[in-house]
């Protein structure tokens, strides 16, 4: 029986589309590269159906079903990735996670949330606000994006400088591997139980199993917020205040400086000349808000920073989630993406510089620029912003990827990690090895095909190019 009709059979057809509409709704996730191609009328494939389980046994059906046949299983959430994680091929099975959307259980005592892997980000959290708690994660595309996606990708959310990245947040990961077995990872609030193999499903992008639910430590909801704002002469001045204030352990979850370019758009009125901006804001129980707030200020002046309104920061949390459309940039001819990494305090100066440096020498570029927005102990990320125009437009797409690489090859060259949050997809694929080592991809490697021998799931993604 053909690979239709057994799944049409096994999960019931209403679950199998195979409609032009729906087809084409799931082609690529929100990557420029692939918007760029729609824009310019190259073929973009449509996958051969969508598969829309409802629980564990239609994933465990799809995967064996695809498996047996030999057919790609692209796992799609809501397809907000930016990376090309998912680009449906022709014959491919695209299995949309969304209609797997339950929640599956609130319990506030251990103070721990169960999702399905479909389920929209901004509607979990605002399950579990419901009860007065949050999970602490909020991407700029909460409500875009699904708490299986955040998983498959490593996501992070705005107040990650305290709250964590996914990784800290998730307590346990449901999966269904490419063999159709069902396993569960994270069983307890810490183990010494071999390697943590959560972390075989954290950062897989489709690669190594559909996880099918998700399992958060919550916190309680901050009881006061307070946000500051502080104009500093440079960046390197704003990024050493920012060491400062993190390595004398203050807990302030959103931390953002913006160089002068980038500030220029954040502070609006408030703009000044030749300064970039620090944005802050602290939240938590009101007694120690209090307390932090003045103490974080005095480090922040005595770093060499000045007193900024705090309506730039204000703003900020409230437009924070609005983003201009592709379709709007690639219609005045521009090329822009943005780009996340990531090194420790004695690097990341070198890497702004030259990565900058990089950009603004690649041809057609009009500006490049960045913020930080996640602050460690250990370092800090950086994230990128270009923009080009090329004249001829069938420069767009390898402007685009000279882009790319100009800053991803200046920060491995300068120390820094050339993936902080969006995932690697393909844009990044092939330089995976400046991470990971030549000797780490074979050991990715080596893991993609014990588990994944017949390679039907994602293929293209992650693993660099043979
Ligand atoms: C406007 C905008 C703002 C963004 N802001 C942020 C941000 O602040 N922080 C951040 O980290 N990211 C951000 N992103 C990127 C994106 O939202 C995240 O990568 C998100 O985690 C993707 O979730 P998704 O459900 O949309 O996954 P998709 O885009 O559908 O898939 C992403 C990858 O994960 C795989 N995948 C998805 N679900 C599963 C599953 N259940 N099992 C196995 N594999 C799966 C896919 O195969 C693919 O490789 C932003 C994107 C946009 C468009």
């Amino acid at each position: 029986m053909a690979v239709l009709d057994q799944l049409s059979a096994s999960l019931g057809a209403d679950k199998v589309l195979t409609d032009e509409a729906s087809l084409q709704s799931r082609r690529h996730d929100y990557w420029f590269l692939s918007a760029l191609n729609e824009f310019q009328g190259r073929n973009v494939p449509t996958p051969l159906c969508i598969v829309r389980p409802i629980n564990v046994d239609d994933v465990v059906a799809a995967v064996n079903i695809c498996r047996e046949a030999g057919v790609a299983l692209i796992t799609f959430g809501l397809g907000s990735g930016v990376c090309g994680g998912v680009i449906a091929a022709p014959e491919s099975v695209l299995l949309d996670m969304s209609s797997m959307d339950s929640v599956r259980d609130i319990d506030p005592i251990n103070m721990l949330a169960s999702f399905d892997a479909g389920h929209n980000g901004g509607a979990a959290e605002a399950a579990v606000a419901k009860k007065g708690m949050t999970i602490g994660n909020f991407p700029q595309s909460i409500d875009l994006s699904t708490v299986g996606g955040w998983v498959a990708t490593r996501a992070s959310g705005q107040f990650s400088s305290v709250y964590g990245n996914t990784e800290d947040i998730v307590y346990s990961i449901e999966a269904v591997m490419p063999d159709g077995s069902v396993v569960n990872f994270g069983k307890a609030p810490r183990a010494s139980a071999g390697p943590d193999l959560r972390h075989l499903m954290l950062g897989s992008e489709g690669t190594l199993g559909v996880i099918t639910g998700v399992t958060f430590s919550l916190r309680r909801q901050a009881e006061k917020r307070v946000s500051q704002s502080f104009y500093a002469p440079d960046m390197i001045t704003g990024l050493e205040a920012q060491r400062q204030i993190v390595q004398q352990d203050w807990a302030v979850p959103v931390m953002r400086l913006y160089d002068e370019v980038e500030s220029a758009r954040q502070a609006g009125d408030h703009h000044r000349d030749g300064y970039s901006v620090l944005m802050l804001v602290h939240e938590g129980p009101a007694s120690r808000v209090d307390l932090e707030v003045g103490e974080v200020r005095a480090i922040a002046l005595e770093a060499g920073l000045e007193e900024a309104p705090a309506a730039i920061t204000e703003g900020w949390l409230e437009h924070r989630n609005h983003v201009p459309s592709w379709e709007d940039l690639l219609s005045k001819g521009l090329v822009v993406d943005t780009i996340e990494i990531s090194a420790p305090w004695t690097r990341i100066g070198d890497v702004y510089n030259e990565a900058v440096a990089a950009l603004k020498s690649v041809p057609h570029n009009l500006f490049g620029s960045a913020h930080s927005s996640h602050v460690y102990r250990s370092g800090i990320n950086l994230y990128f912003t270009f923009v080009a125009q090329p004249a001829d437009e069938t420069e767009m797409a390898q402007t685009y990827l000279a882009s790319w690489n100009a800053v991803l090859e200046a920060t491995a060259a300068n120390g820094g990690g050339i993936a902080h949050h969006h995932g690697i997809g393909r844009v990044r694929k092939n330089h995976l090895a400046a991470d990971l080592g030549d000797t780490g991809v074979a050991v990715l490697r080596a893991v993609k095909s014990a588990l994944d021998p017949e390679g039907i799931m994602n293929p293209g993604v992650l693993l660099p190019d043979a």
